[in-house]
C-alpha cells in the first residue's frame, strides 16, 4: 500500500466506494506526484447521488421550515470555521494554490453559510389583490427540487459555496461534482457539514476522472436545476444538456475582464490592483484583469511599475507564506498558457517582463506583461488562465469603453481614476456584471456576481440569488362559495 490519502464518493450521509470500485489519482502541482486517490463515480454513481437527494427532499429537510435550516446552516457555518485550516490544505494540494490565499478563503465561507441561514426564514409571498372579488391570491415561494452543482478546479470550495448556501437555504437537496483536478476538498466539506447537523442525502458529492459523470449530472431526468461554473465551451455543453429537461441554469464561465486607467489615476494604486487582478492565484481566476486599457500619456510609466513588481513576485512552493506565487494548477492548463505566449510571440507581441516558463521549471510560469498587441491580436481576445496581462493604449474615454467593451465576455472590470464623475459613467457603460472603482478581486455574499454576454447567466449571490432556488407559486382561493359557469375563463 501507498500513503496517499484517500477519498470515497460521499452518498446519504456516508463515504461509498464507485459501484465500478474503481479509484483515480489527483496529483499535486507543486511536487508534481500523486498525493490523494479518490473514488471515480460514473453515471450509475450519479444516479444513486440524485435518488439520495430527491430521498432528503422528500424527506426530512423538505419537512422543515425555514427557521430550522437556518440552525443548521448557522452550524454549517461555525463547523467550517473550526475545519477551515484542513479544508485549505487539501486545495493547495490539489490545485498548487497558495496556502495564505486558501486559508483566506476558507475562513470566509462561513460568511456565506451565515449569510444564507439570514434569509432562509425570510422566504415570503405575497398576497395580491384579487381582479375579480369572488377570489383570493397568494404566493409561495418553494424550492426548485434536487440541484445538481457543476465546479472547476480554481476554487473549489468557494464557488461551490456560491451554489450550496442559497440552495440549502431555499430548501433544495444537492449533488455536486467537483472538478477531476480537485476534487478533494469537496468531499471533506460535505463530511464536515454532515457532522455539523446536515441532514443525510442533503449533500451528496460525486467526484469522477471520467467527464460522462459531470455530463450525466447536468441532464439528468430527476434533477430540478444545474447550477454551473467553468469555461464558456463547457458552459454552453451543460445550458444544451440542462435544455433537455427544461431545467433552468445559472453559468459561471470565463473572462477577459478590462482594467481601464486614465491618466489621473493614482498609478501605484493601479499597478498594486492590476497585480492582484491578474498574478494573483496564478491568473487563474474567471474575474482575471487580464486586459490593461491604459491612457497613452502614463502607459510607460504605469507598465515600468506592474513590471518591476512582476520581477519581485515570490514563486515557490504554495505551502510557505513568503510564497506570492504558486505553479499553474495541471499539466493541460501549463501546456495552454505556454501556447498563448508562443502565439503572442508568433502575431508579433513583446513582453514587458516574463514570456516564458520560470527557471524553477515543474508547472511555473513567469509573470507575464505582454505589449506591442492590438485588439484582434488572440492574447487580448481569448482567455488564458494564467499569469498574463495584455496591455492596450487608449487616448479618450471613448476609446477606452470602446476597446474594453470589444469582447465576447463581459465578468468583470475595473475603472482606476480620481474624477467621481468619470469613474460613475465609465462603470455604467463597461459591459460586465462587476465593475470595481479604483479596486479589484473583491467579493462578497450579499453583493451580486455573475457575466453579461458569453461569461455566464444569472447571478450567483445576493438576494436576487434565491430566485434562482425557488419556484413561485400561485395560490388561488373563492371565497363565495357559490357555483360558475363551467365554459367560461375564470
Ligand atoms: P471546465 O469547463 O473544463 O470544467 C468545469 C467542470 O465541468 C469540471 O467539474 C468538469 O469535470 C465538468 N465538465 C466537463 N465537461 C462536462 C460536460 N460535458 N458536462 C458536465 N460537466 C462537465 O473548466 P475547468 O478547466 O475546470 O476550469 C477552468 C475554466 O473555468 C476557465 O475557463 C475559467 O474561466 C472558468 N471559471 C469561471 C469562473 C466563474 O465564476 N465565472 C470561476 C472559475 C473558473
Amino acid at each position: 500500500m501507498d500513503d496517499l490519502e484517500t477519498f470515497q464518493l460521499f452518498l446519504d450521509g456516508k463515504g461509498v466506494d464507485a459501484l465500478s470500485g474503481r479509484t483515480f489519482e489527483s496529483m499535486n502541482p507543486y511536487t508534481g506526484r500523486p498525493w490523494a486517490r479518490l473514488a471515480d463515480g460514473a453515471p450509475e454513481d450519479v444516479d444513486a447521488a440524485v435518488a439520495s437527494a430527491r430521498a432528503a427532499f422528500d424527506g426530512e429537510w423538505g419537512a422543515m421550515t425555514g427557521f430550522q435550516r437556518a440552525a443548521v446552516l448557522r452550524a454549517c457555518g461555525t463547523a467550517l470555521e473550526g475545519a477551515a485550516e484542513r479544508l485549505a490544505l487539501l486545495e493547495v494540494n490539489d490545485s498548487g494554490k497558495l496556502l495564505r490565499e486558501m486559508r483566506g478563503q476558507m475562513l470566509a465561507l462561513p460568511q456565506w453559510f451565515f449569510y444564507f441561514a439570514g434569509l432562509a426564514d425570510k422566504l415570503e409571498g405575497r398576497t395580491i389583490p384579487p381582479a375579480n372579488a369572488n377570489y383570493f391570491g397568494y404566493t409561495r415561494r418553494e424550492p426548485v427540487g434536487v440541484v445538481g452543482a457543476i465546479t472547476p478546479w480554481n476554487s473549489p470550495l468557494l464557488l461551490l459555496t456560491w451554489k450550496l448556501a442559497p440552495a440549502l437555504a431555499a430548501g433544495n437537496t444537492v449533488v455536486a461534482k467537483p472538478s477531476e483536478h480537485s476534487p478533494a476538498s469537496t468531499v471533506a466539506f460535505a463530511e464536515v457539514l454532515f457532522e455539523a447537523g446536515l441532514p443525510a442525502g442533503v449533500f451528496n458529492v460525486v467526484t469522477a476522472w471520467d467527464r460522462a459523470a459531470g455530463e450525466r449530472l447536468a441532464g439528468h431526468p430527476g434533477v430540478d436545476k444545474v447550477a454551473f461554473t467553468g469555461s464558456t465551451a463547457t458552459g454552453i455543453k451543460v445550458a444544451q444538456a440542462a435544455a433537455a429537461n427544461v431545467n433552468r441554469v445559472t453559468l459561471e464561465l470565463g473572462g477577459k475582464s478590462p482594467q481601464i486607467v486614465f491618466p489621473d489615476a493614482d498609478l501605484d494604486a493601479a499597478a498594486n490592483g492590476l497585480v492582484a487582478g491578474v498574478f494573483a492565484a496564478t491568473g487563474q481566476t474567471c474575474m482575471a484583469g487580464s486586459r490593461l486599457i491604459v491612457h497613452a500619456d502614463v502607459a510607460e510609466a504605469l507598465i515600468e511599475r506592474i513590471a518591476e513588481r512582476a520581477r519581485s513576485i515570490r514563486l515557490g512552493d504554495p505551502i510557505d507564506p513568503a510564497t506570492e506565487m504558486g505553479p499553474v494548477a495541471n499539466q493541460p492548463q501549463y501546456e495552454k498558457v505556454l501556447g498563448y505566449l508562443r502565439g503572442a510571440t508568433d502575431e508579433g507581441a513583446t513582453f514587458a517582463v516574463g514570456g516564458a516558463p520560470s527557471e524553477l521549471g515543474g508547472l511555473f510560469v513567469q509573470p507575464t506583461v505582454v505589449t506591442g498587441v492590438t485588439p484582434s491580436s488572440t492574447i487580448v481576445r481569448e482567455e488564458v488562465f494564467g499569469p498574463v496581462l495584455a496591455a492596450l493604449t487608449f487616448t479618450d474615454e471613448d476609446e477606452a469603453l470602446k476597446l474594453a467593451n470589444d469582447t465576447p465576455y463581459g465578468l468583470a472590470g475595473a475603472v482606476w481614476t480620481k474624477d467621481v464623475h468619470r469613474a460613475h459613467r465609465v462603470a455604467a457603460k463597461l459591459r460586465a456584471g462587476t465593475v470595481w472603482i479604483n479596486a479589484y478581486r473583491v467579493v462578497a455574499p450579499n453583493m451580486p456576481f455573475g457575466g453579461f454576454g458569453r461569461s455566464g447567466l444569472g447571478r450567483e449571490n445576493g438576494m436576487d440569488v434565491l430566485n434562482e432556488y425557488t419556484e413561485t407559486k400561485a395560490v388561488w382561493v373563492e371565497l363565495t362559495g357559490g357555483t360558475r359557469d363551467p365554459f367560461q375563463l375564470g
